[in-house]
């Protein structure tokens, strides 16, 4: 079997009239457009002295070309970077350090900017627009429809995805064509996926979640998709009745459920809803069931590692966890500071092994190393437990992260921007459960001596530095943070204190 992940998906191909994805503003793409237009993308970035390896950094709006320009990186065996539409000029320059990528791909809004960050010699700023002159779209146009694909090892890299760094720094996840392969195969296997499949994918596509789990399970199966710019619960409910499956974080379905529309009718084609990304709550569990008939499959995973667990698609599937280990995954609940393996039932950090896991973190061997066990199960920092079923349970994050709305926020990030102005002496950012969000991000400040700094001032002088998802939904001022006799922020007692700031 080969291992480059686009013979994994051409070996599976339906015919090239076959739909790959129709856009919501009226747009087809079949399997043989896809074909063809990735072919000249390929062809093109050659031009642009792509090497294999060679990083491909994309900051651009969803959109079928977004998709098509993956598939022309894989191709051409470079490295595809997506990097968050929300990210500032600021948070991108350390990206572009750090990856020192050959090509940046940008929307023309942002092309002036970044090309005065960036060095000509090192790299070539390109935006993707269909219709602008020059544009990497418009360079395609006039390259051969078939492309030879540069050959790949298991081992080399097919995508870097930047998760947010715990201690401020991001890391790129290092995704070999063999994790991105492998993983998509179990999926279309565990859930089913057939060429008959319609998936509505209206996750964004930086993300793990809807570049590999969607996009890479809907390619590997020959599958369609109607391919949505951006997540609208009301335009969801009437595609319901074109698609087979969904896949959504868990605010998809506390907003879908806030639909008139939403009942069994709606859902009657639908033969799958995932959700993954962060916890569904066993409430939303229960009535989506009870409005749509249908249980909704949970499963879990990270960007390092593409998917781990998996509820089942027949059998029970239990609201509150995770399901099982996906087959060829390995996985351990082991003693947080030992790694010892804990026995069953036992709460513990979670730790994987498997052809899904990343080969590391770019350019930063010692922290990819203090992420790995000696005999190689990777440390997600997820706090679980397996129960006397087998059934995988979450019950919270070793690490300290938010998560809201479906994106991961790090609040040591915050805390330093927040930190760094004028008129503030500290702050604690936290989580707090928030009934659309999730987690609300909520910044909890001890201003100067004789300082009035006001919440909107604190919001204003971060607006431009840190992406919109980012920021605080609420700041509150106290004289002073709880701390623990080692002088570490109590930050379980604040989660305390506020747990019902944004209850209806
Ligand atoms: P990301 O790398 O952005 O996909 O975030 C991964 C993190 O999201 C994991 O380490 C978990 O903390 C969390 N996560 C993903 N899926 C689930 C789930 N089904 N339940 C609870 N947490 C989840």
């Amino acid at each position: 079997m080969s291992n480059h992940l686009f013979d994994a998906f051409r070996s599976r191909m339906p015919e090239p009239v076959h739909l790959l994805m129709e856009t919501d503003d009226g747009r087809s793409f079949s399997y043989g457009d896809m074909l063809a237009r990735s072919s000249q993308l390929a062809h093109a970035l050659l031009q642009l002295n792509v090497e294999p390896g060679d990083r491909v950094a994309v900051q651009v709006e969803k959109s079928p070309e977004a998709i098509l320009l993956y598939l022309a990186c894989v191709r051409a065996g470079a490295v595809f970077l997506p990097l968050n539409t929300a990210y500032t000029l600021t948070e991108l320059g350390y990206f572009f350090e750090d990856a020192a990528p050959r090509v940046i791909v940008c929307d023309p809004a942002r092309s002036a900017d970044i090309g005065h960050m960036v060095e000509p010699s090192t790299a070539v700023v390109v935006t993707l627009d269909r219709n602008g002159r020059g544009s990497l779209m418009d360079q395609a146009s006039r390259q051969a429809s078939d492309f030879h694909d540069v050959e790949r090892g298991k081992d080399d890299l097919a995508a870097i995805l930047y998760t947010s760094g715990t201690t401020g720094r991001s890391k790129g996840a290092m995704l070999s064509h063999e994790n991105l392969a492998s993983n998509a195969r179990v999926l279309v296997e565990q859930w089913r996926f057939t060429t008959d499949d319609v998936l509505i994918h209206a996750l964004p596509i930086f993300h793990t979640h809807g570049l590999f789990v969607a996009t890479n399970v809907i390619l590997m199966a020959g599958a369609s998709m109607l391919f949505e710019q951006k997540f609208d619960a009301g335009r969801i409910v009437t595609l319901l009745p074109r698609a087979t499956a969904l896949m959504g974080e868990p605010t998809f379905y506390v907003r879908l459920l806030q639909q008139d529309g939403l009942d069994r009718r709606a859902a009657k084609n639908i033969r799958l809803f995932v959700s993954g990304s962060a916890p569904l709550l066993a409430e939303t569990h229960n009535a989506w069931r009870e409005r749509t008939g249908h249980a909704i499959l949970e499963r879990y995973g990270m960007t390092e590692t593409n998917m781990n667990t998996s509820n089942p698609y027949d059998g029970e599937r239990r609201a509150g966890t995770v399901g099982f280990p996906l087959p060829g995954v390995a996985l351990r609940i082991a003693d947080p500071d030992s790694g010892k393996p804990l026995a069953q039932g036992q709460v513990g950090m979670i730790e994987v092994k498997g052809p899904n896991v990343f080969g590391g973190y770019w350019r930063m061997p010692e922290k990819t190393r203090a992420e790995f066990r000696a005999d190689g199960f990777f440390i997600t920092g997820d706090l679980g437990m397996i129960d006397a079923d087998g059934y995988v349970h979450i019950v919270g994050r070793g690490k300290d992260l938010i998560i809201s709305g479906g994106y991961n926020i790090y609040p040591k990030e915050l805390e330093s921007e927040i930190d760094a102005l004028d008129g503030v002496l500290e702050s604690a950012v936290i989580g707090v459960a928030h009934p659309d969000f999730g987690e609300g991000v909520t910044a909890i400040v001890v201003r100067a001596p004789a300082s009035h700094i006001t919440g909107a001032e604190i919001l204003g002088a971060i607006a431009g530095r840190v992406a919109k998802y980012k920021h605080p939904k609420r700041v509150i001022f106290v004289d002073e943070l709880p701390r623990n006799t080692m002088g570490k922020v109590q930050k379980n007692l604040l989660r305390d204190t506020y747990k019902d700031l944004y209850a209806s």
